[in-house]
């Protein structure tokens, strides 16, 4: 049997040991499932965690953030007639669950409606199970109850905003939340209490500010060992207190050992990069420049210099090369000769859009691109007369930036033919080839399987799709706003991306990742612009800070949800150079659109967490995506041993459904692991460590030397 050594680090979890000492881990790979039992002590635990929900909408705001870590867990539906607890342990010896949330969605009337849906013996055998094998155990939407959390209710039900805010992270400082950071709560449901049994409760979580506090959350200890955290609030994922709170009964329940992974990817595109926009009300046509750019590599520096450790935030653009040589030829009619050949970008005739849902039969539409048009003829001396291209083109410039497709011309793909659809990947191909950005020496920046389809046209246009795959183009963006899009039944979850089929799309095998769309809109380049369209045609109230507000509250949920799809921005956003300085957030200062929204959203972020804020460019993001899919249809699942005396975990198993999986399997730890015996270490920051276990047929077991504590004393 082939055996790794790992020493792992405890910090975080026991913050009562030193930082100087190892723990001692040592990976055992298994040829067999016989040589686990063999191998290690008796009491094992499977660490998929029970959600109990009272209903179906419960159980997603309970299982919302662990599908973002991808953390196992089995729902039981109490609202289905036939449910029950599922058989909790097959034998003394083997734990089917390594952690239960109780979740809910309705209000309390009358206490603790819980009775309605499980009984007194069902939740004595929850206890007794959490006993057996020191599993915690955590109650959302609690009501406030002195026999059960050592609290009484103050003042009843609220629903109006008060406060909420973490005020101990001791006991799950793997979470990496920023205590006393508080967030709003209205309209949530919340029921304040106070701890009357000190022994029994432990505040970690408050309402209100200032003299006026009330508990929010207490962390109970029993006599027996028996461990719970309690929170008096509403858990529904439509709001950023939720998916930040998610993280606080994660780590805690876990202990912040899982199998999954927690990461933050930020990607903001930018749009139409090098062709002109007409703008909202003045019609005026607007292009941004050089010194637009120059800007955001500044301050891009700037919000990298202010973000947690690990973080890495760079600006993505789309490009249409048609644009530079549309731009290219107006300053080449003095030239003599000529140095555009033809002395023309592509044009074609006004297009009628139509419904972006509308399904192409194949081989319909009609060509736009004159047949003139045979091959990329264009010189770089030609392409070199516009300043943009200059600018990006240098190595210096170029890197400060990621770059993507969003097809030559820009031209809409919703009834657009095979031919066309062709030259408008190929030839932005070649584009990119003479720009210098699909040199092998650039990938870092560079997504040359990626496209963002203009418009978000072409995904039921079958033919656009084979034009693509052709190319070599296999991820494209779709954008979350339309549910035609996204909501398709082979989808199984929103972290999953969708993978073309005929039926729908026209033609299979492309994968489309999702894409948020804000209320910076792609027709404005002032704040006044974006303020007046938001109100006339998105009923928005309020001045640009208000529109900010709501900017950030909207996607910081997502973020701290772990969503990884894109943010869409478009070049009239970037706007800022010749702007004058205005006050946003706070902050007198030149900003673009582009800047006000990422740094509303970004530093709330850094605000509530210490998450380290990373992007990743088109084509890693969607890899990223993909890989989610793959593991979660791998169904990946953990088990740990208890020592004998069942007070500290001694070793872990890791394992899936498909033990041929294609993709690493995540185990996240609370420490430094300084060798990892051959598999993938990530740790960015001070995120935790992630160590990518590649099953490869068997499953992988590692020992922890000195054990990880579960119980006190
Ligand atoms: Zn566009």
């Amino acid at each position: 049997m082939k055996r790794w050594k790992l020493h792992l680090r405890t910090g975080t979890l026991r913050s009562n040991v030193g930082s100087g000492i190892y723990m001692t881990i040592v990976w055992v790979g298994l040829a067999a499932s016989t040589a686990v039992r063999t191998a290690q002590a008796a009491v094992t635990v499977n660490s998929t965690l029970l959600v109990l929900a009272r209903n179906a909408a419960a159980a997603s705001d309970g299982t919302g953030v662990l599908q973002g870590y991808g953390i196992p867990y089995q729902v039981v539906d109490l609202s289905v007639a036939s449910s029950g607890l599922p058989q909790l342990n097959a034998t003394p010896d083997a734990g089917n669950f390594g952690g239960i949330v109780a979740v809910s969605s309705q209000g309390y009337t009358n206490g603790d409606d819980w009775n309605t849906a499980l009984s007194d013996k069902q939740w004595q055998d929850l206890y007794r199970y959490q006993e057996a094998f020191a599993v915690r155990l955590v109650r959302l939407n609690a009501w406030p109850s002195e026999k059960e959390y050592g609290v009484q209710s103050v003042g009843g039900a609220v629903t109006a905003d008060q406060p909420i805010a973490i005020t101990n992270a001791k006991e799950f400082a793997s979470a990496n939340l920023v205590e006393k950071a508080q967030m709003s709560t209205p309209n949530l449901s919340k029921y304040p209490a106070k701890i009357t049994n000190t022994t029994l409760a432990t505040e970690i979580a408050q309402f209100g500010s200032g003299t006026s506090t009330t508990t929010a959350a207490v962390i109970n200890k029993f006599p027996s060992g028996r461990e719970q955290q309690v929170w008096f609030t509403t858990f529904t994922l439509d709001r950023t207190s939720t998916t930040l709170l998610s993280h606080a009964w994660i780590h805690w329940l876990t202990r912040g050992l899982y199998l999954g992974f927690r990461r933050v990817y930020l990607n903001t595109q930018v749009d139409d990069v090098f062709v002109m926009t007409e703008l909202y009300q003045t019609g005026k046509s607007y292009r941004f420049g050089v010194n637009d750019l120059k800007d955001h590599v500044t301050w891009m520096a700037e919000v990298n210099s202010k973000l947690p450790a690990g973080s890495s935030y760079m600006i993505e653009l789309g490009h249409n090369g048609n644009g530079n040589i549309e731009e290219a030829v107006e300053h080449d009619y003095d030239n003599e000769p000529a140095l555009c050949d033809p002395q023309e970008g592509i044009e074609y005739e006004d297009q009628i859009d139509g419904p972006p849902e509308y399904i192409k039969p194949i081989g319909t539409g009609k060509d736009l691109w004159n047949k003139k048009f045979r091959s990329y003829t264009w010189s770089t001396r030609c392409s070199n007369l516009d300043p943009l291209y200059v600018y990006l083109s240098a190595t210096a410039n170029r890197g400060n930036y990621l770059h993507v497709s969003h097809t030559f011309t820009h031209e809409d793909e919703t009834n657009a033919t095979l031919a066309d659809v062709r030259k408008e990947i190929a030839w932005n191909q070649e584009w990119f080839k003479r720009i210098g950005f699909s040199d092998p020496s650039f990938s870092n920046n560079f997504s040359p399987n990626g496209l963002i389809p203009p418009g978000i046209t072409g995904l039921h246009n079958g033919d656009a799709i084979r034009a693509w795959l052709e190319n070599n183009i296999t991820y494209a963006v779709g954008d979350n706003s339309r549910p035609v899009l996204m909501d398709v039944a082979s989808r199984k979850s929103p972290f999953h991306p969708i993978i073309t089929n005929v039926k729908e799309n026209g033609y299979d095998g492309a994968y489309i990742i999702g894409r948020y769309g804000s209320s910076i809109y792609y027709n404005c380049d002032l704040p006044k612009c974006v303020n007046d369209e938001w109100k006339a045609i998105a009923g928005g109230t309020g001045d640009f800070n208000a529109q900010l507000e709501y900017e950030r509250s909207v996607n910081t949920k997502y973020l701290l949800g772990l969503r990884w799809d894109p943010y869409m921005f478009h070049q009239a956003n970037m706007r800022v150079s010749d702007t004058s300085a205005v006050t946003l957030l706070g902050k007198n200062k030149k900003w673009s659109l582009l800047m006000a929204w990422t740094e509303a959203v970004v530093y709330e972020v850094t605000r509530l967490t210490t998450f380290p804020i990373i992007t990743l460019k088109h084509d890693s993001v969607a890899r990223a995506i993909i890989a989610r899919k793959t593991r979660d249809e791998c169904s990946p699942s953990l088990s740990y041993t208890l020592a004998t005396d069942r007070k500290s975990i001694t070793g872990v198993s890791v394992s899936a459904a498909n033990k041929s999986c294609a993709a690493e399997i995540p185990v996240t730890l609370p420490g430094d692991v300084v060798d990892a015996g051959g598999s993938r270490k990530e740790k960015v920051g001070g995120d935790p460590l992630t160590v990518w276990v590649k099953l490869a047929g068997g499953e992988k077991a590692f020992v922890l030397g000195s054990g990880l504590k579960v119980a006190e004393n």
